[in-house]
């Protein structure tokens, strides 16, 4: 008897919750175009209002894209020429583009295995190890004597990374913390020190947010935004946007064309009203795939430490098989992604770093394991359950 040929189930599904919004989003530009009011405006102003309340921060500046965001966050906080900002290997290469093109060196710390963040333990060892304290007390890398600066945690996947500690040692050691939340809008973080809850991009002194059209939230094409409570950033970064300029053709300094589009603004201002919701289901979602995956040994699911909501912009399990059951789910029709097959520190354009195969061995391992299921809001439990059934097949070696 022939197998009966089941639906593809994509990685996520883009088209329906844009289908759903039609008449909403087509109105944004109905309403564009009647004032011709492309840039700037009440459209970004007032997505700029919602989306600081949405995170819980005092200011919310809205910017070309996510990469724009961290650039224009780090340039902002006076990350300088030359200094070193350290961050992670197993994040997106716009996380290391961004702090070169502020002018300064990226440097890396290992991820935890467990949340495959920032592992706090790692990036007190470097500090303490590498870093020393130069005659006039500011912090240098011991080997090249450069200034240690700033310290960018990655909210990967959606799940916050453990702040309190990294918090705790950038106030020990002067260091600015600058969160790249591009993957965590509305995620949250239990904070033992402020005993609260408190989202991603509300905890150092400025966020990045990307709203590129996959994200949680995504807009009809490029944009980000920065969220920060330091009105003194929060205006820095409006002139840096704008071509340096605070009084139009009157230039402080030299910056970027780098301002977020009135319909892009006015199409996130709709789909915002949404978030809560698609991020519960991805919740649920995580859950299920939680209970499904549970029985399969073989397979490692992400784990939600108590002080983490995590909001799943990617669902990541980890399997040592991970090439060949990836290969196995292709030919079900069930695609999935690999968040990433290299960390930064091996990418091509770093070699000029000089980081060999075995420097950070937690992120290596991590990139040969992971494999993103399926996730979006629109996933329903039928899916999950063909998604979990193949997997334990694979397993169980006899799929076909
Ligand atoms: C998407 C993303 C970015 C960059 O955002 P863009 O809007 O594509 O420029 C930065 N960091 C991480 C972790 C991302 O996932």
């Amino acid at each position: 008897m022939n197998k009966m040929i089941e639906a593809p189930i994509p990685f996520l599904d883009l088209v329906t919750p844009h289908l759903e919004l039609e008449e909403e989003l087509v109105n944004v530009f109905r309403s564009a175009v009647k004032t011709a009011g492309f840039i700037g405006g009440h459209m970004v102003e007032g997505f700029e209002s919602d989306f600081a309340e949405f995170s819980g921060t005092k200011y919310c500046i809205g910017v070309g894209s996510g990469t724009d965001a961290l650039r224009f966050a780090l340039i902002a906080a006076g990350i300088g020429q030359g200094d070193i900002v350290v961050t992670v290997p197993n994040t997106f290469i716009a996380t290391t583009e961004a702090i070169s093109q502020a002018g300064a060196i990226p440097d890396f710390v290992d991820v935890s295995d467990s949340t495959l963040n920032m592992d706090p333990e790692k990036l007190r060892l470097y500090l303490e190890t590498r870093c020393v304290a130069d005659k006039r007390g500011r912090l240098v890398h011991r080997q090249n004597g450069r200034p240690v600066t700033a310290v960018v945690p990655v909210h990967l996947y959606g799940r916050p990374a453990e702040m309190d500690p990294i918090l705790r040692l950038a106030e020990e050691y002067n260091l600015k913390v600058i969160e790249d939340a591009c993957q965590a809008h509305g995620a949250e973080y239990y904070s033992d020190r402020e005993k609260t809850w408190k989202k991603a991009g509300s905890m150092g002194i400025a966020a990045a947010f990307s709203f590129y059209p996959g994200k949680n939230l995504g807009a009809c094409g490029e944009a980000g935004a920065v969220t920060t409570n330091d009105e003194t950033i929060a205006q820095r970064i409006r002139v840096i946007r704008d071509h340096g300029q605070a009084k139009k053709y009157y230039h402080d300094l030299e910056g970027y064309n780098g301002r977020l589009d009135a319909i892009q603004a006015g199409i996130l201002r709709v789909k915002l009203k949404h978030l809560p919701e698609w991020n519960q289901a991805r919740r649920q979602s995580a859950q299920i795939y939680g209970e499904l995956l549970a029985g399969i040994e073989e397979i490692i699911a992400p784990v939600e430490p108590g002080w983490a909501k995590s909001v799943y912009h990617l669902y990541v399990v980890r399997s040592t098989r991970r090439d060949l059951l990836q290969e196995s789910l292709q030919k079900q029709s069930i695609m999935t992604g690999l968040h990433y097959p290299l960390p930064l520190h091996l990418q091509k354009s770093y070699a000029g770093l000089g980081l060999n195969s075995g420097s950070f061995p937690v992120s290596e391992r991590a990139a040969s394991e992971v494999l993103s299921l399926p996730m979006w809001p629109g996933l329903n439990r039928n899916q999950q359950e063909r998604i979990a059934k193949s997997i334990a097949e694979f397993f169980l070696g006899d799929s076909v």
